[in-house]
């Protein structure tokens, strides 16, 4: 059976970005597994973690820190996942085996190999090109960030997984992680001769990135401080329309498509792609919306997005209303459960080490 397993970080209630770009997946795969076919045979396992471990590389007040894991959590749960059949939900912190394989794995990582990654550079706003050695690197990097991928390593490895659902940015971290794997498994073997590690494979998800609706040529994010850049999964029809309204475009008249000189308008055109899942080129979806004028188009795209998050408000705003039973037992189960699935691996990783 495939076991799937992808994260998100608790840094903000999800904007559309990462619906289409990862939370969508997660559901279409918690959907199928409960088809006919997948409950008679090919059944996945999935396991989705809000990694709040990843997110302690950056420092926030204590309250805040809180409200966004239950923001974070709840928005799961709105979108419809939910700890039944073979999908888990749960909180990374409340499996102490990720931060426990990480160390181990840490013994194996090199630290060449995560110098040339990536991501620890776009955090800290520095060039690709920059070396580890370079003075304004090592003075700012916290061995927290650098080793990042160590602990999605961890992560991946944890749960015997096969499949792993990641945008492009992400793809050099799984490249990473069955590197880690392959080494281990070259001379740890568990007790019957079988290597410890599942080698994972990424699945890239399909689609552009959905980019910024104040700034058309960076990506939308969770973390930029102008919340009209984003469309949160959240938000009331009202605010959809608002924002897009305000959604910076360009001031010819004719509706084209062409990322390079017209970001703003191709944004929107990629959006409603996307959104709809209509199976036309966003070349076909301007020409036969070249009339349109700008309000036309924008209004276009806001009934769309309205259409697709349906209840997802109304949903998460009864979640986080106080002492909601139903989130709490949701994160005391998907810890229970991927409890048992990390601890069973774990322990096969201890044995074949001889510290168990
Ligand atoms: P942050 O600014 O805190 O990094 P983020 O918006 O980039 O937040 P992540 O938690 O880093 O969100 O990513 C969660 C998932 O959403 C990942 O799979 C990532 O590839 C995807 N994702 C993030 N931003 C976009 C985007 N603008 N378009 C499509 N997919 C996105
Ligand atoms: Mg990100």
């Amino acid at each position: 059976p495939q076991v799937v397993f992808s994260g998100i970080q608790p840094t903000g209630v999800p904007h559309l970005g990462n619906y289409i770009g990862a939370l969508r997946q997660w559901k279409n795969y918690h959907d199928a597994s409960f088809s006919v076919e997948a409950t008679t045979r090919h059944s996945t396992e999935q396991y989705f973690s809000i990694v709040d471990l990843h997110a302690l590389t950056a420092s926030l007040p204590k309250e805040q820190r809180k409200q966004l894991r239950k923001e974070s959590f709840a928005s799961l749960l709105a979108i419809g996942l939910k700890n039944t059949g073979t999908t888990t939900v749960f909180f990374q912190s409340h499996v102490s085996h990720h931060s426990e394989l990480m160390w181990i794995l840490s013994n194996v990582a090199s630290t060449g190999y995560l110098s040339r990654m990536t991501q620890w550079k776009s955090k800290l706003n520095l060039p690709d090109e920059t070396s580890l050695d370079a003075d304004e690197a090592t003075a700012v990097l916290k061995l927290g960030l650098f080793s990042y991928p160590v602990l999605q390593a961890a992560d991946i490895l944890l749960y015997d997984t096969t499949l792993v659902p990641v945008g492009h940015d992400q793809l050099q971290h799984v490249e990473f992680t069955r590197n880690l794997a392959r080494s281990f498994n070259s001379y740890l073997t568990e007790a019957d001769g079988k290597p410890v590690f599942t080698i994972p494979e990424a699945v890239v998800v399909p689609g552009k990135r959905i980019m910024s609706l104040r700034k058309p040529t960076q990506k939308m994010s969770k973390s930029d401080t102008d919340p009209r850049s984003r469309i949160s999964i959240i938000d009331s029809p009202e605010e959809i329309r608002q924002k897009l309204r305000a959604a910076v475009t360009d001031s010819l008249t004719e509706i084209s498509y062409d990322p390079e000189t017209r970001p703003g308008v191709s944004n929107l055109i990629e959006i409603y792609k996307h959104v709809t899942e209509i199976p036309a080129s966003c070349h076909e979806i301007a020409r036969d919306n070249q009339n349109l004028s700008m309000k036309g188009l924008k209004d276009m795209v806001s009934t769309a997005i309205i259409k697709e998050l349906g209840d997802i408000r109304p949903r998460f705003l009864q979640l986080m209303k106080q002492d909601n039973e139903i989130l709490t037992e949701e994160i005391a189960l998907g810890a229970s459960r991927a409890q048992s699935k990390a601890g069973a691996v774990f322990s096969n990783v201890q044995k074949s080490l001889g510290i168990s």
